[in-house]
């Protein structure tokens, strides 16, 4: 059964955690670019968000913004009645794995106890609303909850049993499983997503394709976990909204989808192909090497990293016509001139400003 939203989909409201990071700020300007939906934005604010990715939409009169925690069951509970969601995309989460093995609490507070709030404030909402069919929860995942995988011929599909290894990987499989429970035990609609690695535009420096695109124009090293031969499968962020669309308007209620690029790459491959591009753009003249390829530095590989993941994504392709659009040559280029021309993006990150910046935007502050 498709979900019913699909053939009444003119206006819907859209409420979407974690917005104002790198794949919520994707899809929010998909949204208001591409669709005539009204959208919340209920973003924490955190050092990983950036309200200037939304600067293009941020005027429209069908986006608001909203700066709360997902944990605090007082603004949640108010936002569903307030705004009246048709839809929850759920994206708020920590998502660094470094950062989540030097401290794991704040993954376990934000991506459990954040995703249990939001889940019972749903029901709640859900409960009373009159056109139960009118409303669906879709919780945004990742392909790390299912581990690794050794033998170079297998895929995570969406039935690969969840095997997370890192506390960031065992937070989000946690989250999973609550959502999925609150489908089958309460009767809440549903759908799970889980996604290969994104990259592109307005993603926060400190993920590896960025780091190693600003350590490159700055001449600085360019560390290399391990040997480098560990294998993700890359997806442009662009292409995750757009398939993100797809399954909350057309996916069936209940399901679980993956999405991936089919762009299976070692890290080594991935930042030698940046710098291919780097001597392409922007050649290294002010720095004392040939290519930025010299700049790649073998260091001390991170507890429990994972070999390898690939995603298999033949049911979204099959039932929802989703393909990316774009190869990995291509995205990539997109990406390394996106963050030539957007230095001062980068910059205000680097300097601080970005936080300064986002108290004068002319936000609803909740906390
Ligand atoms: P991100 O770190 O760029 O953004 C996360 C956003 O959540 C930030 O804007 C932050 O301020 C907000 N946030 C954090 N804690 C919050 C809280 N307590 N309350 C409200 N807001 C809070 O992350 P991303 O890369 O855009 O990932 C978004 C989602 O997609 C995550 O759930 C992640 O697990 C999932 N995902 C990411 C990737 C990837 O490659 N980046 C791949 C698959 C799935």
């Amino acid at each position: 059964m498709n979900n019913s939203l699909s053939n009444k989909i003119l206006k819907k409201r859209f409420m979407i955690t974690g917005g104002a990071g790198f794949i919520g700020s994707s899809l929010i300007r998909f949204l208001i670019e591409k669709t005539s939906h009204q959208v919340l934005n209920l973003d924490k604010l955190t050092y990983a968000s950036n309200i200037e990715s939304l600067k293009n939409v941020s005027k429209n009169s069908r986006y608001q913004f909203v700066q709360g925690d997902i944990c605090n069951k007082e603004i949640i509970s108010k936002l569903f009645t307030e705004f009246k969601p048709d839809i929850v995309m759920h994206l708020a989460a920590e998502t660094h794995v470094d950062r989540s093995i030097d401290g794991p609490a704040n993954f376990i507070q934000t991506n459990v106890i954040g995703t249990l709030v939001m889940l019972e404030c749903a029901r709640e909402y859900w409960n009373k609303k009159k056109n139960k069919n009118n409303f669906i929860f879709h919780h945004i995942s990742t392909d790390e909850v299912y581990g690794s995988l050794d033998n170079t011929k297998d895929f995570f599909t969406e039935t690969t049993s969840y095997n997370p290894s890192s506390p960031y990987s065992a937070s989000k499989a946690s989250s999973d499983h609550l959502v999925r429970s609150w489908g089958h035990t309460y009767g809440l609609p549903i759908i799970i997503t889980n996604c290969s690695n994104n990259y592109g535009p307005y993603q926060f420096p400190e993920k590896l394709i960025p780091l190693m695109i600003t350590n490159a124009l700055e001449g600085r090293p360019l560390p290399v976990y391990g040997d480098g031969k560990q294998i993700r499968d890359w997806l442009y962020v662009d292409d995750h909204a757009d398939a993100l669309f797809k399954v909350v308007i057309n996916g069936r209620v209940g399901e679980t989808y993956n999405i991936g690029g089919h762009n299976e790459k070692t890290n080594l491959e991935v930042v030698n192909t940046l710098c291919t591009i780097l001597d392409k753009l922007k050649p290294p003249k002010n720095i004392s090497v040939n290519s930025y390829s010299d700049l790649i530095e073998f260091v001390f590989d991170r507890p429990g990293h994972d070999k390898r993941y690939a995603i298999d994504a033949s049911k979204i392709q099959k039932e929802l016509k989703w393909v990316p659009q774009e190869s990995f040559e291509s995205g990539m280029e997109k990406t390394v001139k996106w963050y030539l021309d957007n230095n001062i993006w980068i910059s205000n990150i680097i300097d601080g400003t970005y936080k300064t910046n986002r108290l004068g935007s002319s936000i609803q502050k909740k906390t």
